[in-house]
């Protein structure tokens, strides 16, 4: 009996200190590339999650991306079981932009979104860009919330755009690609980041939230996106879904900093006096990018 007890407290013990991460795809649906044709990477991308068993994602999209030929990926996403929220219409910067003209923008993508099945009213700022004043930003705060919206908030920040845009250089000049070591910098460069901001939650909260992962619906994803699934499930993670993740304390926390481009974890660490300087992760410099890619010899 006691044994049995002891197991069971074992077992509890492991199961609530399971990690968890929410995957999320911004900038959905992106254009034709010279890999990929926009289709077939919609395809990849959910066979990919199917056959990791991601039940649920969350497609961030920019409206501005949507084409008469792009238009039917939206329900190729949503008819597997995908969800779909608003990244912007032209994808613009509230911290270069003003009030009015990011609520015009904001408005506009949401009139495009708001009918589509499957869509959630979750905003994921552009840039991760919040507004640059305290001003600015809580009035764009505000708006969000009086359109009923929640922030659809990152809490790992990375540079898997970086190594898309490296790829799709390389793919334009014709280099050799040794794709092999490619996905071991991809899968290494982000489990470096889910530790690292995994660390600065543990430090500042006190406990590992559910997490948000920030990728895109581009092809290194459609690549990888199933590698970087097998290692954090080997490493512990379980994979949720975002809304699952958005019931997280954090989603209901709006710290009073400026500092967001991290994410949500850096800026409540941000809030109780952690240096910003201190919350950038170490592969979030297109210069170690470079010489880690270098490195690796993954472009001849
Ligand atoms: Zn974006």
């Amino acid at each position: 009996m006691k044994i049995k007890i002891a197991l069971l407290t074992l077992f509890l013990s492991f199961s609530s200190q399971a990690k968890k991460i929410a995957i999320t795809f911004d900038d959905a649906p992106m254009p034709d590339s010279a890999l990929f044709t926009g289709e077939q990477r919609t395809n990849k991308i959910i066979n990919s999650l199917q056959k990791s068993g991601v039940q649920d994602a969350l497609f961030f999209i920019t409206t501005k991306h949507i084409t008469p030929e792009s238009q039917s990926r939206l329900k190729t996403y949503t008819d597997a079981g995908f969800h779909l929220a608003n990244h912007s219409h032209a994808h613009i910067s509230a911290n270069k932009n003003d009030v009015d003209t990011f609520i015009k923008d904001f408005n506009q993508a949401h009139n495009i979104l708001e009918n589509k099945a499957s869509f959630l009213p979750f905003y994921r700022f552009p840039y991760l860009h919040h507004g640059n004043t305290v001003q600015k930003r809580d009035q764009i705060r505000a708006h969000l919330q009086a359109s009923g919206y929640q922030q659809g908030y990152v809490t790992i920040d990375n540079y898997e755009w970086y190594l898309n845009s490296k790829l799709q250089q390389a793919l334009n000049k014709q280099k050799a690609i040794d794709y092999e070591a490619l996905k071991q910098v991809y899968i290494t460069t982000l489990a470096d980041g889910i530790a690292f901001y995994d660390e600065i939650a543990i430090k500042a909260l006190g406990r590992s939230p559910k997490h948000v992962l920030l990728l895109h619906e581009n092809d290194i994803t459609a690549l990888f996106v199933g590698d970087l699934i097998a290692h954090l499930k080997s490493k512990g993670w379980e994979i949720i879904s975002a809304q699952q993740a958005y019931t997280d304390p954090i989603a209901k926390e709006l710290p009073d900093v400026l500092f967001n481009g991290q994410g949500r974890v850096a800026a409540i660490a941000n809030s109780k006096g952690v240096a910003a300087k201190t919350m950038v992760g170490k592969w979030e410099s297109t210069d170690k990018l470079d010489a880690l890619l270098a490195q690796k010899k993954v472009f001849k």
